[in-house]
């Protein structure tokens, strides 16, 4: 267990909070999804209310270490002005720690707010070097990291610094993806089921492998599908396959016996196109088709297997959601998940954007944050943003 901001005393100190403001602009500098921003909120507002100086950091974009005028992150101080009621004074300093930054912490008082320029400015950042690690500590006595997104790269704004500061704790958001993530992987309320789809075998490989030592059953729908199909002796057509890997894929499923749940008939198109020609096919995929979604017999199939799980998690859609025609499974499964009577954990990537576009996000029991550090969770790695902070 990591110590939250609940956990420590931080009235009168100088707490610096590494929060995910990576949020989208446009050729305005106007942010065009300020969901991101929404979701410090909980973390900012406490730590005011509780007295702190609240000195705020993130990255934004890739300024690959040098000062990108567009990527400044000052449209962020302007919305968590109006969203906090508060103005939150932002510290334009090129170097992030610079004369405009100390001079403003200088002069704060409990429950205020300065914002920081964005980390990535300086090319230090995402080489984890201890002297910008450093520069970052001198600026305050607590550090808080709330950024999930970032979790799963050793950076100095939310691992180095945590070396040099009277004690590093985990914000709300942090606090709230360890309960999920976490105990869904390593003490889920069983029966635990996982779902996996998306494109690829090879870029979940050590998600299957993890999960498979878990789990209860493990549901593979989505592109991946194939070449475990593949495996089996079936025929895919034109569907994505990846040859390198129906070796790896049968090793899989003799391991696993009857854990793994895959496909029994598959929505097939004449091409890459959602008006493409399509039909729905049992077992062998004929020659000159693709596999596109799952068909109603594998949602029925998928349904059934989830109906008494007292835990889920799904990563990666059934099938490619993007076009309407071929959505129906990922749809399906979503508003499944969202009737059950189970935790439902949402890790990250695509599976958000299908359960976000089905309108369903409020009915899950938690979705995700971070993409590629929720995935590396689901292999089991130790997130070094996690792992840095001070344990209870
Ligand atoms: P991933 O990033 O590996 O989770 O993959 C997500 C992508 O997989 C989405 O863009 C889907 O469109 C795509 N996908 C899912 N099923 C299929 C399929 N049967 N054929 C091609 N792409 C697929």
């Amino acid at each position: 267990m990591k110590l939250t901001v609940e956990d420590i005393n931080v009235k009168g100190k100088k707490v610096l909070v590494r929060c995910d403001f990576n949020v989208p602009l446009n050729e305005n500098s106007e942010i065009t999804d300020e969901n991101r921003i929404v979701g410090s909120l909980p973390t900012i507002k406490y730590l005011i209310e509780n007295g702190a100086k609240v000195i705020l950091c993130s990255h934004m974009g890739k300024p690959k270490g040098e000062p990108k005028p567009e990527l400044s992150l000052a449209p962020v101080a302007k919305s968590l002005s109006e969203k906090l009621g508060k103005e939150v004074i932002f510290a334009a300093d090129d170097n992030v720690v610079g004369d405009n930054a100390k001079a403003a912490i200088a002069e704060m008082s409990d429950g205020d707010v300065v914002l920081l320029q964005n980390t990535r400015y300086r090319a230090e950042e995402t080489k984890n070097v201890d002297e910008f690690s450093k520069e970052l500590a001198s600026l305050a006595d607590v550090f808080v990291n709330d950024a999930f997104g970032t979790a799963h790269r050793a950076h100095c704004s939310n691992v180095g610094v945590s070396q040099y500061v009277e004690c590093a704790v985990a914000g709300y958001l942090i606090e709230k993806e360890i309960e999920f993530l976490g105990n869904a992987v390593n003490s889920p309320v069983r029966p635990l089921v996982a779902i996996l789809g998306g494109s690829k075998v090879s870029s979940k490989i050590s998600v299957i492998e993890n999960l498979l030592k878990k789990v209860d059953k493990l549901i593979i729908g989505g592109g991946m599908a194939y070449t475990f199909f593949a495996a089996q002796g079936k025929t895919t057509g034109t569907s994505l396959l990846e040859p390198d890997y129906i070796d790896y894929a049968k090793k899989m499923l003799d391991a696993a016996g009857d854990k793994i749940l895959l496909p029994v008939d598959t929505v097939v198109a004449k091409e890459f196109s959602n008006d493409a020609e399509s039909m729905v096919v049992e077992g062998n995929i004929p020659e000159g088709w693709m596999g596109l979604d799952i068909g109603p017999k594998s949602i029925e199939l998928f349904s059934q297997a989830v109906k008494d799980a007292k835990t889920v998690v799904w990563n990666g859609p059934m099938g490619v959601f993007e076009m309407p025609n071929f959505a129906k499974g990922t749809n399906t499964i979503a508003t499944v998940l969202a009737d059950l009577d189970a935790t439902t954990v949402i890790g990250g990537g695509d599976s958000v954007a299908a359960v976000n576009q089905a309108g369903l996000g409020e009915k899950m029991s938690h979705i995700s944050t971070g993409g590629g550090a929720s995935l590396e969770y689901l292999e089991g790695k130790e997130l070094p943003g996690i792992v840095c902070l001070t344990d209870k």
